[in-house]
């Protein structure tokens, strides 16, 4: 006996948090409970303005025709090609339900993170210096003077020697631009940074960047490029999978396998998910991309965290949502 639940929820961001041209004052999106007998899986659905095709009444609108057919039984369509149909947020919710029903969403997490520098690059530079193990930290480029971001970007290799810098310049910079920044890394300090996503305005510039520089690349939005193949090319490093924006869980598991035959190294990352979906983040990227510290640092724009609460965030929890269809 098949039954299904799906809830609304909004919570409080940051003053700070900007995508692209909008402030984000509320994240909104939906949790999906699915039921069978004494089995249960959540998952969290939650387009990202700005980023995702979909709007929150689209996602609504494909959630609760899948979840109709799934309570009368219809098994296609949890089929991984089934999931292939849906915008890319709801099959990636919906297919996290499904797995974690069947118990294929792994208990453990990988609940390290690569702290994301958004405020005083020196504060960072202490956080680094305490931490045990491998050292990895996330820093935003392309906002302001491309020749602050090399010099930062400088810095903290200078202070942290074994540091592994993952910069992300989100497509802001021109080849120009580009080459400013780069021209402020000393290049023997180019190899701390492990890799940079999308320098340029496209993936031909990016290239012909990583080429003249040495610095490494990753692929984020080129990856969601109208027919995109993922390609070993000289310069690219690693590919950062955003679930999402990519899709059901069995899509990023052939990107993940795609990139390892190719050598390139794999990331998951958040898209401002909450603490439910960051969680089940987490836990993919134990299985998945084990080794690798997924890039899920976001907790920390939000004001408010649900249940599963993220490890060691101390926000207040909101625990009421507005259930808005069931089966
Ligand atoms: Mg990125």
């Amino acid at each position: 006996m098949r039954s299904a639940a799906l809830y609304q929820y909004s919570l409080e961001m940051d003053s700070m948090v900007i995508l692209r041209n909008q402030r984000l004052q509320q994240r909104e999106g939906f949790f999906v409970e699915l039921k069978d007998g004494d089995r249960q899986g959540w998952g969290e659905i939650a387009p990202l303005p700005e980023f995702s095709a979909e709007t929150l009444e689209q996602a609504q609108a494909a959630a609760q025709q899948w979840l109709q057919a799934w309570i009368a039984g219809d098994n296609s369509v949890s089929g991984d090609a089934a999931f292939d149909n849906l915008p890319p947020s709801v099959a990636f919710g919906l297919s996290a339900a499904c797995m974690e029903l069947n118990g294929g969403l792994s208990n453990e997490g990988e609940y390290r993170v690569a702290p994301l520098c958004s405020g005083d690059p020196d504060d960072l530079v202490v956080t680094l210096n305490q931490q045990e193990g491998e050292k990895v930290a996330k820093i935003k480029v392309g906002m302001y003077e491309a020749v602050r971001d090399g010099m930062v970007a400088n810095m903290f290799i200078d202070a942290i020697p074994d540091i592994r810098l993952r910069l992300d310049a989100n497509r802001q910079w021109t080849p120009l631009k580009a080459q400013q920044f780069a021209k402020y890394v000393r290049p023997e300090n180019r190899g701390g940074i492990a890799f940079l996503e999308e320098p340029c305005q496209t993936p031909a510039d990016s290239l012909a960047f990583a080429a003249e520089t040495g610095i490494a690349i990753a692929w984020d939005e080129t990856l969601r490029d109208e027919g995109f193949e993922l390609k070993a090319e000289p310069g690219l490093a690693a590919i950062v999978i955003k679930p999402t924006l990519i899709g059901s869980i069995a899509r990023c598991q052939a990107l993940v396998a795609q990139a390892h035959d190719l050598g390139l190294t794999a990331v998951i990352s958040s898209s401002l998910e909450s603490s439910l979906g960051l969680n089940q983040l987490a836990r993919l990227a134990k299985s998945l991309t084990p080794e690798v510290i997924p890039g899920l640092d976001t907790m920390q724009l939000f004001r408010q965290q649900v249940t599963p609460t993220w490890p060691g965030c101390e926000l207040p929890v909101v625990a009421e949502h507005q259930l808005v269809w069931q089966g």
